[in-house]
């Protein structure tokens, strides 16, 4: 199967050179399904070891256009894990409380504890993007959180916290199409909102937004993967991959047991 393209660091480049349909090397859903199951029971047994070894973290930032399927993609890529090991906190315009604070204060508070996996349905990113597109703070103080966002995720992963960065990238034909379904089928009108309308306009400034973060923030220690997301059972697949292959660099290993266990009967 083909993988999604990270971003290099330092590297220039438009959204629009990233293709947003890619059915990642499948011939049709039921290929890419079958290599999904595969992958899911394959993190399952990463997440098992991770939890065991104890060294590391793992962090999962999802970004995405409204509609972009960061919802969906915790529905069929993360459920697979046990609960117990995996926390899922989803970033909304910040309370009175954490507005009085630094803007990484409550994401440094969600950051997973080792052995675990933790999941960013938007993230720290929303502050250089939602931010910045309707001028909430003057762009002397949105410019230099790109910095200060790096030395973040470098400090996290020099502590055992592994990042991965998913942007999934979606035309914005395939938005107005999935805004429509949230209209006409009942059980995706809850997820309807007027605001949605409005954001969609300016969708070029968040493009924009979206191109200068990917582009500041990759880096060596927390490269952004840009996931073609318009047929969603690819994206899925891509980035349960893009998940697998990272756990298994880390080189997970069950501890030995502290004592030898041939010495011991259990009667
Ligand atoms: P949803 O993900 O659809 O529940 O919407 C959450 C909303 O919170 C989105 O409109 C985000 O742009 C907004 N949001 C998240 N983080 C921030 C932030 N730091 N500042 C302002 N708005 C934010
Ligand atoms: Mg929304």
């Amino acid at each position: 199967m083909k993988s999604a393209p990270t971003i290099r660091p330092g590297r220039t480049f438009q959204l629009e050179d990233f293709p947003t349909e890619s059915t990642a090397g499948f011939k049709d859903k039921d290929a890419a399904r079958a290599r999904l199951d595969k992958d899911l029971e394959r993190l399952r047994e990463l997440q098992h070891m991770l939890y065991a070894d104890g060294r590391y973290a793992l962090l999962i930032v999802l970004q995405a256009m409204d509609t972009g399927g960061k919802d969906g993609t915790i529905r069929h890529v993360m459920s697979g894990f046990n609960p117990a090991g995996c926390v899922v906190t989803s970033f909304k315009v910040p309370s009175e409380e954490e507005s009085k604070h630094d803007f990484l204060w409550r994401i440094h508070h969600a950051v997973p504890p080792k052995g675990v996996i933790g999941v960013f349905n938007r993230s720290h990113y929303e502050d250089v993007l939602v931010v910045r597109v309707h001028k909430m703070v003057p762009k002397s103080v949105w410019k230099e959180r790109y910095r200060q966002i790096n030395d973040f995720e470098r400090t996290l992963t020099e502590s055992g916290t592994t990042i991965l960065k998913f942007f999934l990238h979606i035309s914005k034909a395939e938005q107005a199409r999935r805004l429509k379904a949230r209209i006409e089928d009942r059980s995706k009108n809850w997820k309807f909102s007027e605001a949605d309308l409005k954001e969609r306009k300016l969708w070029s400034e968040y493009q924009e937004a979206y191109e200068d973060a990917l582009r500041e923030c990759s880096t060596e220690w927390a490269p952004w993967a840009v996931i073609p997301a318009d047929v969603k059972w690819a994206r899925d697949c891509m980035v349960a991959r893009a998940m697998v292959e990272k756990l298994e660099s880390l080189d997970l290993r069950y501890p030995k047991p502290q004592t030898d266990l041939d010495l011991i009967v259990v009667k």
